[in-house]
């Protein structure tokens, strides 16, 4: 990207003292550090819990024993290198390894390690494989982050996506609003080329990821704002992430924000227990008031998210939670057996994860058996 400066060492950070640089060089050496100097600008350096800080610059807790690094055995769902298909009708295709920035509690953080082979530069047998089963309507393109790519690569995927008629929606999922708007602004091009691809009847959604509304600048909204003029539909997703936007106030102002500006707020999801990821995770019982609490004073139209877990049987959206018991349903399943399922749990305030809560015997339907597959489940068997 024209203009752009990246950031990959933490020796070259001025806003940290020599003792931090030291000591977070540790973390950087297990888990990659990448930053752009229009990113950086936005930080407090004054204020060592700056949110923009906390999700960009290394912690030293991240080397804390915790998690894995792929904790929703996304590894299970490739069908075809580069291609995972977990839900009937939707794929993603990976189709790049590289982000603007990297956020410290990324859930894919295991791709920018040298080891990964997930990614791959060629999806054409991802685009095969969608464009034999009938059931993929939506497609996702994902990474990393696809934005990062040139408009003319990021066409040469999108166009014969485009001509396989049973595929509707495609998605591209991207923090480079967030990121580096810039990218969008200054490439004519790219929001041509949406124009050309987000018809009247298919949209292009573009899945942005905003965490706090501080990263919502005059140049991420004009960012935006060329995005919707070309004709694509922004739906924005984030975790709830402790001393990031962990509180009811800060989340509130997010759902506001967005929905001022025409995004859709779409998920909230529980912070995966990815490994490193200890200093930004919630135990759901806190994350579910944080965001029961930020919905509150907003209209409808800023609250429409739902708060979800993405675990490896599927999307769990958290519904209530009483004195003893947490409430649970599929919104999105692996197995036809788990769609739409109600769950109910013993409640506990130190579970971060599905896989954490003992379930209620007299449950109608409790998780039986994480990790069961039964004979009819899609996907790479
Ligand atoms: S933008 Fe998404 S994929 Fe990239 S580092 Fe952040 S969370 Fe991970």
């Amino acid at each position: 990207m024209a203009g752009l400066k990246y950031i990959r060492d933490i020796e070259n950070l001025e806003g940290l003292s020599a003792e931090e640089k030291y000591e977070l060089s540790k973390v950087s050496e297990q888990f990659q550090f990448r930053c752009n100097d229009y990113y950086m600008s936005l930080i407090d350096w004054d204020d060592p819990d700056d949110p923009i800080r906390r999700i960009i610059i290394p912690h030293a807790s991240e080397l804390d024993e915790f998690g894995e690094l792929d904790a929703s055995d996304e590894e299970s769902n490739y069908v075809v290198p580069g291609c995972q298909h977990k839900y009937t009708s939707t794929a993603l295709l990976l189709c790049n390894e590289v982000c603007a920035g990297y956020c410290r509690f990324c859930f894919r953080k295991r791709l920018f390690m040298d080891e990964n082979d997930e990614v791959v530069n060629d999806v054409s047998r991802g685009i095969d494989y969608i464009r034999d089963n009938e059931l993929i309507t939506n497609v996702l393109l994902t990474g990393g982050d696809p934005l990062v790519m040139s408009t003319r690569k990021l066409e040469k995927i999108i166009r014969p996506l485009r001509k396989i008629d049973h595929v509707n929606i495609i998605r591209i999922g991207t923090k480079i609003p967030a990121f580096n708007p810039h990218r969008i602004i200054n490439d004519p091009e790219l929001p041509n080329m949406l124009t050309r691809y987000s018809t009247r009847h298919k949209r292009i959604y573009i899945m942005t990821h905003f965490n706090h509304p501080r990263e919502l600048t005059d140049t991420a909204c004009l960012a935006l704002d060329l995005l919707m003029k070309a004709g694509t539909v922004i739906c924005n997703q984030t975790p709830v992430l402790k001393g990031i936007n962990g509180d009811p106030e800060t989340l509130e102002s997010l759902m506001r924000s967005l929905s001022d500006i025409g995004v859709n707020p779409y998920y909230f999801f529980q912070c995966r227990p990815t490994a490193g990821n200890i200093p930004y995770v919630l135990p759901l019982s806190e994350a579910f008031q944080i965001f029961e609490e930020a919905k509150r004073n907003v209209s409808g139209l800023a609250k429409r998210a739902r708060l979800v877990m993405s675990h490896s049987l599927g999307k769990i959206e958290l519904l209530g939670l009483t004195e003893h018991h947490m409430y649970l349903k599929f919104h999105r399943s692996r197995y036809d057996t788990d769609k739409g399922r109600f769950l109910i749990f013993h409640r506990d305030d130190n579970a971060y994860w599905l896989d954490d809560l003992v379930p209620v015997e007299e449950s109608p339907h409790p998780v039986a058996k994480f990790g069961h597959k039964p004979a009819h489940a899609i996907g790479p068997e």
